[in-house]
């Protein structure tokens, strides 16, 4: 419509109705979005994103135990994952993303230990089947040691295709833990060589370089993973069953042990199972104490927790805590002596809004 002169009071008119409707379309545009951003902030919140790193052991096509798990089910796990939007990476492009926007969907790492012959002969055609890549963690005594041991020449074929190979030491030594009368130097030169060798016989044989190395029983101290550190592994793996935040800390990479005997669904929650934050644990993880009555807690930094869900477990057993709202911290004192050895602590609660496992853990040591 053209603004003549003549025609003032109508264009004035006209004008108005334009600005009225671009009002109304901003309004409806505003409302539209702030709904959009709550909805996706609310989502965003709720599922942070989390690193499930899986740990398996042993494989049989007939029996299942905790450290051996029946082939049909790991390939149900697989197969799980391979038909869930789960991108199965492998520990070296895990640890170079540096972004959270480089993360593929659902991010998740498999880990093998020990060295059993049926990772050769059970478990890597289900990976290869579903073209999933794994870290096997060797100890080097038992490769070619007997009939359930891997050779060499297996373990080539692997690491030729999709496997990388990790140190799990030498002999699978509790890396904590003194022989009868050994001195301190003694020790320290024992560790050191479990540490150091172990990285150097594989290196050897398999002509590439070894990254990455799993504790033995998932035991450890400062000094043990400092020593690990000096021989210059790039990534350092426990077994504290719970997943791990972005960006990952590649000194400390908690992995998921998958029993042999646990139900479907435990292996779904594992995937799911979010971290609560902390600011402090006491003590702190690897500490080793000679105080049998330690305090042992935590101060959580998560305010969506459902506070009667709160549970804390002392190496597997359920402890009474105490829970002080005001601070955030929990603390369980104990009442008797504890017992002289390593314990993986765990504090487990569930998402007060959408109700979903959350948990944190750590290792400590009474000595
Ligand atoms: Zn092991």
């Amino acid at each position: 419509m053209p603004l003549t002169k003549g025609n003032t009071k109508f264009s004035i008119e006209f004008l108005r109705q334009i600005f009225f409707v671009l009002s109304l379309k901003c309004f409806v545009l505003i409302i539209f979005f702030s709904f959009f951003t709550l909805i996706w902030s609310i989502q965003i919140k709720a599922r942070e994103i989390v690193i499930p790193i899986l740990t398996y052991h042993n494989f049989s096509s007939a029996t299942e135990e905790s450290y051996k798990i029946n082939l049909e089910k790991f390939d149900e796990q697989m197969h799980y994952l391979a038909t869930h939007n789960y991108s199965v990476i492998s520990l070296s492009r895990l640890l170079a993303i540096k972004e959270k926007n480089e993360l593929p969907p659902k991010p998740v790492v498999i880990t093998i230990d020990d060295g059993y012959k049926s990772t050769y002969n059970l478990a890597y055609p289900v990976l290869k089947k579903y073209n999933f890549p794994a870290t096997l963690f060797l100890y080097t005594d038992f490769i070619e040691k007997n009939q359930y041991s891997l050779t060499w020449e297996e373990i080539k074929e692997m690491s030729n295709h999709n496997f990388e190979i990790g140190s799990h030491s030498l002999s699978h030594p509790n890396l904590l833990k003194y022989k009868e009368g050994e001195r301190e130097e003694d020790y320290i030169a024992r560790i050191k060589k479990e540490i150091f060798l172990s990285k150097e016989i594989l290196e050897n044989r398999l002509g590439k370089r070894v990254k990455y190395f799993a504790y033995p029983y998932g035991a450890y101290s400062s000094l043990v993973k400092e020593l690990v550190l000096v021989a210059g592994y790039e990534g350092i793996l426990n077994a504290n069953n719970m997943n791990n935040p972005f960006p990952i800390n590649p000194a400390s990479l908690n992995r998921q042990i998958i029993y042999g005997n646990n139900h479907f669904d435990s292996f779904i929650k594992i995937l799911n199972q979010q971290i609560i934050p902390t600011s402090i644990l006491f003590p702190p993880d690897g500490e080793i104490l000679n105080n049998q009555f330690t305090k042992i807690g935590a101060k959580l930094k998560d305010n969506h927790l459902d506070m009667s869900s709160l549970t804390m477990k002392l190496g597997g057993a359920k402890v009474k805590f105490d829970f002080f709202p005001q601070t955030g911290e929990i603390i369980f004192t104990p009442s008797s002596p504890l017992i002289k050895k390593s314990y993986i602590v765990n504090i487990t609660a569930k998402d007060k809004e959408d109700q979903s496992n959350k948990k944190i853990s750590w290792l400590i040591t009474i000595n």
